[in-house]
C-alpha cells in the first residue's frame, strides 16, 4: 500500500462524531516512539521522507497554496521570513507549539512536507533544515531551503 490519497481520507463516515479530534491525540500519533525501532537518526528519514512524500502529493502549484492549505487544516500560520535563501517560519506548529525544550527540533515531517511542495512549485531538488522550533526554546518554528 502507498500512500493514501488525501481525498480518500477525507471519507470518516463519522456521523456523530465529526472530522475533528484533539490536537493531543494527533501528536501521540505524530511522535509515536519509532526511534526505539529506527533509531534516532532513522526515525528522523522515516518522518522527513514521509512529509516530503505527502507535500509532493498536493501538487501545489504557488507557496499562496501552501499557506492556505497549512491554515485550511491548521498545520500552522505560515510566514516567508527571506527569499534567497528561502526562509519560512511557522507559528502556532501543529506539532510542537507548546512542548519544552529538550534540545532537539521536532518538525522532521514539517520540514520534509515543506520540501515536497517547494520541489514541485520550484521544479527544483531542495532541502529543507529546521533551525528554530519549540523543542529548541524558540516559540516558532523556522525552516531554511537549500536549493540543489
Ligand atoms: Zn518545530
Amino acid at each position: 500500500m502507498g500512500l493514501i490519497p488525501i481525498d480518500v481520507l477525507k471519507n470518516t463516515n463519522r456521523h456523530n462524531l465529526g472530522d475533528s479530534i484533539d490536537i493531543v491525540l494527533f501528536r501521540i500519533v505524530r511522535f509515536a516512539n519509532i526511534e526505539r525501532y529506527l533509531g534516532e537518526r532513522g526515525a528522523n528519514i522515516i518522518l522527513y521522507e514521509s512529509g516530503k512524500e505527502f507535500g509532493k502529493s498536493l501538487n501545489t502549484k504557488s507557496i499562496d497554496e501552501v499557506v492556505k492549505f497549512c491554515k485550511d487544516y491548521k498545520v500552522g500560520l505560515i510566514e516567508i521570513v527571506n527569499k534567497n535563501p528561502i526562509q519560512i517560519r511557522v507559528y502556532e506548529c501543529i506539532s510542537c507549539s507548546g512542548l519544552p525544550e529538550i534540545g532537539k527540533k521536532l518538525c522532521y515531517f514539517e520540514a520534509g512536507f515543506i520540501a515536497g511542495c517547494l520541489e514541485n512549485i520550484l521544479g527544483k531538488k531542495v532541502q529543507v533544515r529546521e533551525t528554530h522550533c519549540a523543542g529548541l526554546g524558540n516559540d516558532y518554528c523556522q525552516f531554511e531551503v537549500k536549493i540543489l
